[in-house]
């Protein structure tokens, strides 16, 4: 139960090692042991086709919305959170777009608005290119708007993609 006002704040969240649905759920259940941070909505999970390198296993992708305590946290201090959680599930770095355990980016944080270049830019600089980010964005939210105006589905209407059974095609 949440019992103070909070912002939404969207997380993608993808895995293309393992036991890739056990990751995302531990993923979740890890930033849930923070103080301020409630999941409260799950997207269904979607296979997405690797972008970049082909050679490797399909994604699983899925958005969360957590409840966020304001007054606890603000976009870096939740990014450096998603960094604590990628690294205690032994997230080893090597190549851009490569197989990893577990990928966590801040998608949205409440309606703001951080041009921090590389280290932070929300929202997230290449969502609203990635049918990834935007289906399950549009499934849990259809209405949303990002802080610049553009609603999710407008977003979808303009990206090349294919989506057939919560498998998503894009190169
Ligand atoms: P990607 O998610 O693009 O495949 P990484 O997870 O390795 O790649 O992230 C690369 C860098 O992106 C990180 O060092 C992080 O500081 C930066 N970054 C910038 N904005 C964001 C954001 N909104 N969410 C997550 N990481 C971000
Ligand atoms: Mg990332």
């Amino acid at each position: 139960m949440t019992d103070f006002p909070t912002i939404k704040v969207y997380v993608s969240l993808g895995s293309n090692i393992g036991d890739t649905d056990d990751n995302l759920n531990e993923a979740v259940a890890r930033l849930e042991k923070y103080e301020g941070i409630d999941p409260e909505i799950w997207s269904e999970t979607y296979l997405t086709e690797p972008q970049g390198l082909k050679d490797q296993a399909w994604f699983t992708n899925q958005i969360v919305r957590f409840a966020v305590d304001p007054e606890l946290w603000s976009p870096h201090g939740f990014l450096s959170t998603l960094q604590a959680v990628e690294g205690q599930m032994q997230r080893v770095k090597k190549e851009i777009n490569g197989p990893r355990i577990i990928d966590l980016d801040l998608i949205l944080f409440g309606d703001e608005i951080v041009d921090g270049g590389d280290y932070l830019t929300v929202p997230h600089s290449r969502a609203k290119e990635r049918a990834f980010v935007l289906c399950p964005l549009a499934e849990i939210d259809p209405e949303l708007v990002f802080p610049d105006g553009s609603k999710v589905a407008e977003l979808l209407s303009k990206i090349n993609y294919r989506i057939e059974d919560k498998k998503i095609y894009q190169d």
